[in-house]
């Protein structure tokens, strides 16, 4: 495995593969690796030619407010993660690099952000966008994979591909689990032995919801009633921020549930913000 940190280097190295006519998968993350991005990992291995992890946890996506500086690293664990599950290339860039003085050219994909984690997180997107095209045209992949965790993500950046013309597939990846049904997440390092213990009811509370939709029931206020009243008894210690039933494609709240809904919820413990989803096709 190649560790890169230089910008050019990586320029450099994935002109090499597109002149060999070979292809590559990019994995985008901010590093403290689990099983999650892993899962990741393993499939732009399984479909492409080379894998390029990238780790870089990006200031322009955080709040001041926001848990930037005390984001979980270990560079060193996460070489040797890389390495372990085959990544051919692990780029890890300086944020003077990314974002040198005077930087000031960003990405936005209008029309998303004032649903679910754009209503708390407003300028969150703008950074996620700007430093994924920048990947992309640092990297130059043929296919990014990202997690259905982040659903938000994962629809705005398909957005910006297709309105943008970037020449890649956008990958998605189902969610990995622990086997108590949390998802897993780099924050989750962040919960006290309550709040682990009692998480896994924030994917609990997504399930009571889609069982009511598979029993037939249509009415979303209903269904969301339901399903808080299954969070704040599984799990107390949070705070609700959203649960909403939405459009699978456009992410605007739905009153009747469609054929393509995405059931997701945000929550706020002490110190980590946990987010979760279902995706169902009806
Ligand atoms: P992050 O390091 O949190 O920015 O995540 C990097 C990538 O890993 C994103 O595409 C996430 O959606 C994805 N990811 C994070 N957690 C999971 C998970 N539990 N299962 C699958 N993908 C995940």
């Amino acid at each position: 495995m190649q560790i890169i940190t230089s910008i050019q280097k990586m320029q450099t190295e994935s002109q090499k593969w597109q002149m060999a006519d070979k292809t590559c998968g990019f994995v985008a993350t901010m590093g403290y690796l689990h099983q999650g991005h892993l899962s990741l990992l393993a499939r732009a291995k399984e479909e492409n030619d080379y894998s390029v992890v990238s780790i870089f946890v990006n200031p322009l996506q955080f709040a001041p407010t926001e848990d930037f500086a005390a984001y979980p690293r270990d560079q060193k664990r996460d070489r040797a993660l890389c390495e372990k599950h085959g990544a051919d290339y692990l780029f890890i860039p300086e944020i003077s690099d990314i974002y040198p003085e005077g930087f000031s050219s960003y990405v936005t994909v209008d029309g998303y952000n004032q649903h679910l984690c754009g209503m708390s997180r407003p300028d969150h997107f703008r950074g996620v966008t700007t430093i994924v095209n920048k990947l992309f045209n640092i990297c130059r992949p043929d296919r990014a994979y990202f997690g259905q965790k982040d659903i938000q993500q994962l629809i705005i950046l398909r957005k910006m591909t297709d309105d943008l013309n970037i020449p890649l597939e956008i990958c998605a990846v189902p969610t990995l689990r622990d086997p108590d049904g949390l998802a897993i997440s780099s924050r989750n390092v962040y919960l006290s032995d309550t709040e682990r213990k009692q998480a896994p009811g924030i994917y609990a509370a997504l399930l009571s919801a889609q069982q009511l939709i598979e029993s037939g029931e249509r009415d979303v206020a209903r269904i969301i009633e339901n399903s808080k009243e299954v969070l704040a008894s599984r799990v107390p210690v949070a705070q609700l921020e959203y649960l909403q039933i939405v459009d699978g494609k456009t992410l605007n709240p739905l009153s009747q549930v469609t054929d393509s809904v995405i059931i997701a919820v945000a929550v706020r413990m002490k110190k980590a913000r946990l987010i979760d989803n279902i995706i169902l096709n009806i």
